[in-house]
């Protein structure tokens, strides 16, 4: 699994960590936690740190719901609304992903798999 970890450092220097840092398939959370709802801190296995605010969150949700034309209404609204976005639960997923319960608009169906949210917290760098 190291072994494993230290080759794909390798490879991703070479192509340079633009694409191949994101499509890293096997890096998972070793903490995940969410700060009074407003905000989720997730520390990797890699030693990096990504910090998501709840709204942040809602915007990147990639649901079925959130993915038509609809629920991308709704997301605008919730975002523009009076109240605050805040995360109300935080459920880990087969291993594979975190699932977020947002208020205040409730929506609970947003999966968020780990390489998603590790590429939502590692924006490609400026060149
Ligand atoms: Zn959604």
């Amino acid at each position: 699994m190291q072994q494993h970890r230290r080759q794909w450092r390798r490879a991703s220097s070479r192509v340079g960590h633009r694409y191949a840092r994101l499509v890293d398939p096997s890096i998972v959370p070793e903490r995940v936690e969410v700060s009074e709802g407003a905000e989720v801190v997730i520390n990797w296995e890699d030693g990096t740190v990504s910090t998501y605010s709840a709204s942040q969150l809602r915007a990147a949700c990639q649901c079925a719901e959130c993915r038509e034309p609809f629920g991308q209404k709704k997301i605008e609204e919730v975002l523009a609304g009076p109240e605050p976005v805040t995360i109300t639960a935080t459920k880990l997923v087969g291993g594979y992903a975190v699932n977020f319960v947002f208020s205040p608009d409730g929506h609970s169906t947003g999966i968020f798999s780990f390489p998603a949210l590790y590429a939502l917290g590692h924006p490609p760098e400026e060149p």
